[in-house]
């Protein structure tokens, strides 16, 4: 079976966004692939987060995904900081990356603008790292976005240059991934582009909150005064709202307020309204799961130590082999 890698960034309360853009794929995977999912807490020390929030979004996005769907049985759903592989061969690694290139690497320019004051190591060696978590695990595929592609290519550089470096063809090339399904991305609230996390809370729909809360939201999204004549175009706020109906609501009712919007009948309290019961509908008995789950220390632990038995399983083959190319050999 092929196996995919991908990597989950522990950012804390998952969104709309999320799920529909990334946890869906991963459930779809989980079936057809040998996945490995990890959560990327290592990655995130590089924004210097606290202990206490480290620990309470790595939970959260745990709890999250497991809730989602993703299954232990089927997937290796990991934390990143319980496989002691990844460190070790991150040293080894380094050590074939050269620092110019990854000066050059788009997102460590971007770091370096969007965090003057933090320009750690650890971003300028970002991608190694990710190439690790790749590379540990023979991965054929890599689920990932546009601005994720020079990492794959660095990482099937410094795959490529081990090999040349030991004379050995120990590590295959890894492929992106291109889901069969189209990309979905969903829009935010406030016809500011798509949701994010970032993007203030008026504008983003997390899973875990209260119907009130959500039903609010929706009914304050930025639309427009109408449509004058019948035929209009619709607005970006609008148009975000139909976007948003595409993922939730059923053909009949999306086809229904469709008609209103070209006839210019349409009522926007309505169409909010709606689209409030079916994300409504849609979110509810995730979010029972997930604070089912998140209640439940017990699963939690367990879903991890299963995670990494898998995973550390893997890595550390991996590591055993690399040492022996590298030449390391005990004298006791
Ligand atoms: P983030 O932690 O915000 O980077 O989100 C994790 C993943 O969720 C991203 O890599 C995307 O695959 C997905 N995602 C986040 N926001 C959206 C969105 N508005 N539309 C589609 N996918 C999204």
């Amino acid at each position: 079976m092929k196996r995919v890698v991908s990597g989950i960034r522990p950012t804390g309360k998952l969104h709309l966004g999320n799920y529909f853009g990334a946890v869906q794929s991963f459930l779809n995977m989980q079936s057809e692939y040998d996945c490995y999912f990890f959560i990327a807490d290592i990655h995130s020390l590089t924004t210097h987060p606290t202990p206490e929030d480290l620990h309470a979004n790595v939970r959260t996005v745990l709890a999250e995904y497991l809730a989602m769907g993703l299954d232990p049985a089927k997937c290796a759903l990991f934390i990143q900081s319980d496989i002691p592989a990844i460190y070790e061969l991150y040293t080894y690694l380094n050590m074939n990356a050269y620092v110019g290139e990854l000066q050059r690497s788009t997102s460590f320019k971007e770091k370096i603008r969007s965090q003057p004051d933090n320009v750690n190591a650890g971003l300028l060696t970002y991608p190694v790292l990710m190439a690790v978590d790749i590379l540990v695990h023979h991965a054929d595929y890599v689920p990932v976005g546009k601005d994720q592609q020079q990492h794959l290519e660095m990482t099937r550089q410094f795959g490529n240059r081990f090999n040349n470096l030991y004379k050995t063809e120990y590590f295959k090339e890894p492929e992106a991934f291109s889901s069969t399904g189209k990309l979905v991305k969903v829009p935010g609230l406030t016809a500011q582009g798509k949701m994010s996390k970032s993007s203030g809370d008026a504008d983003t729909i997390f899973i875990d909150e209260d119907d009130k809360v959500i039903h609010k939201k929706i009914m304050r999204a930025v639309t427009d005064s109408g449509p004058e004549k019948p035929g209009e175009k619709k607005s970006e706020g609008v148009q975000n709202l139909f976007d948003l109906m595409a993922l939730v609501s059923s053909e009949d009712v999306i086809a229904h307020f469709d008609k209103a919007h070209s006839e210019a009948t349409i009522r926007y309290g309505d169409l909010k309204k709606q689209l409030s019961e079916d994300i409504l509908t849609f979110i509810r008995p995730i979010r029972e799961r997930i604070r089912e789950i998140s209640a439940d220390n017990a699963y939690i632990a367990q879903a991890a130590k299963i995670g990494a038995e898998k995973a550390n399983a893997s890595a550390e083959k991996t590591l055993k082999e690399v040492r022996e190319i590298i030449g390391f050999k005990k004298f006791y």
